[in-house]
């Protein structure tokens, strides 16, 4: 077997040339990437190949024309409607011309570094590579080399390497960008999510703790959720019930385990929706409240000391929570959430011989 290998970057390089040189694979590389625009970036990618993944291992390079109108004839007019149609035609132009030159230079396969990146349609990179092979009378090494990623990625910083940002084509640059926007935007959500899971496994926890402790509910615990507390937890604006919902439902991979069979429905309120709590999430969602711990202690602490006055639970509070805080009132003991955007929490204690009831008052 005599590959010809397709590079599109030194970074996506530095893998698949390590191991055909460690499996003894007899190939040579080929840089045909015409879609990359400008030409400046061509170039900046053409050297970090040359320098990092064939120089050290004295590799050759083959480089095809970097024929911008056969490209824009071929691929660019798919534009950015379709961006995998576009994607296709791209490969199929950049395989066909490799399979035209491993024809030239007397090599029977052709194989591709592109399958190492997430950001590819690997099944549509192999279906041409395949099909290149075909017309051509030669074979494919259709190989993903996805798995080696992470290597790739650890190994082009570790040296330095120039790095590109978007895929190669000057509509992915703009379609790069977006996706950063995206990913950002999904952190955003992803953590503003997080508040609203620990909200809810608070929620948990305070219902057990206002239940005298009872390790289960029966059938599933329903929770309600005002859209005024959901609003201020995801630090966005959003117009009802409805919208809430269909913000859940389209971020549920967010969500962590534990929440995965939380169901959320619209309750009777038109201003609240409801999470249903089955039973065995139940003592997860307890587990996952930030302060179970502490409150664990605290009921402990009131069982342990049936005759502590306010002020002595306020001292306990001070001391060991960061997220309630206490004070001693002519009603008993109030003990307010810290968190500035849930102003719903307020709870009292009412303290006599059996000094266990918790009361949670709205
Ligand atoms: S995004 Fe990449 S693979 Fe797709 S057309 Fe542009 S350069 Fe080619």
């Amino acid at each position: 077997m005599k590959v010809l290998l397709h590079a599109c970057c030194g970074p996506c390089s530095l893998e698949p040339t390590r191991l055909f040189l460690e499996e003894g694979v007899d190939f040579a590389v080929d840089y045909t990437n015409p879609n990359i625009h400008p030409k400046e970036e061509y170039e900046r990618r053409k050297e970090a190949l040359i320098e990092y993944s064939l120089k050290p291992q004295g590799l050759d390079l083959i480089e095809g024309a970097y024929d911008v109108d056969a490209w824009e004839q071929q691929a660019g007019i798919y534009g950015t409607a379709d961006r995998k149609a576009r994607c296709r035609a791209c490969y199929r132009l950049r395989f066909e011309q490799v399979a035209q030159h491993a024809l030239e230079g007397g090599f029977d396969t052709i194989c591709t570094t592109l399958t190492i990146s997430p950001y590819q349609y690997t099944d549509i990179i192999l279906e041409e590579l395949e099909r290149a092979a075909k017309t051509y009378g030669l074979k494919a090494e259709a190989r993903d080399f996805s798995w080696c990623y992470d290597e790739a990625t650890r190994r082009s910083i570790e040296n330095g390497m120039y790095r590109q940002n978007y895929c190669g084509c000057r509509f992915s640059i703009a379609e790069a960008a977006a996706e950063r926007e995206q990913r950002k935007r999904d952190i955003k959500l992803r953590k503003r999510l997080r508040r609203f899971e620990r909200e809810l496994a608070d929620r948990c926890l305070e219902h057990k703790l206002r239940n005298q402790a009872e390790e289960h509910v029966s059938g599933s615990l329903a929770l309600e959720i005002t859209l005024a507390d959901f609003k201020k937890l995801l630090g966005t604006d959003i117009a009802d019930v409805h919208e809430a919902l269909e913000l859940i439902k389209n971020n549920r991979r967010l969500f962590e385990a534990e929440f995965s069979n939380v169901a959320f429905k619209a309750g009777e309120q038109p201003d609240a929706f409801v999470a249903c709590i089955p039973q065995k999430d139940f003592a997860a969602l307890c587990e996952a409240a930030p302060d179970s711990q502490f409150l664990a202690d605290l009921i402990a602490f009131l069982q342990n000391n049936p005759h502590a006055t306010c002020d002595e639970v306020v001292s306990f509070f001070a001391k060991r929570s960061r997220k309630y805080e206490a004070s001693a009132g002519s009603e008993g003991l109030s003990i307010a959430f810290k968190n500035p955007d849930i102003d719903h929490h307020r709870f009292r204690f009412t303290f006599g011989p059996a000094q266990t009831t918790f009361i949670r008052t709205l």
